[in-house]
């Protein structure tokens, strides 16, 4: 099950995106990050970095 971005909370950050090991994670035209389900392997790191606590295991 891949990680998801609660977009309501993401502040565009982008802390996430950095520390992604599969580069799953891109930033919308808001800015705001989105997950892609076919490359996230769920291991949890951009959670963990999140300062909003915006992503969750889907
Ligand atoms: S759970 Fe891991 S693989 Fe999935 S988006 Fe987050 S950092 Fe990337
Ligand atoms: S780390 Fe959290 S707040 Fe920052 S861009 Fe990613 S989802 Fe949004």
């Amino acid at each position: 099950m891949a990680y998801k971005v609660d977009p309501t909370k993401c502040i565009g950050c982008h802390s996430c995106m950095t520390v992604c090991p599969m580069m799953a994670i891109s930033a919308g035209a808001d800015g705001k990050c989105a997950i892609d389900p076919s490359k996230c392997v769920s291991c949890g790191t951009c959670a963990s970095v999140c300062p909003v606590g915006a992503i969750v295991a889907g």
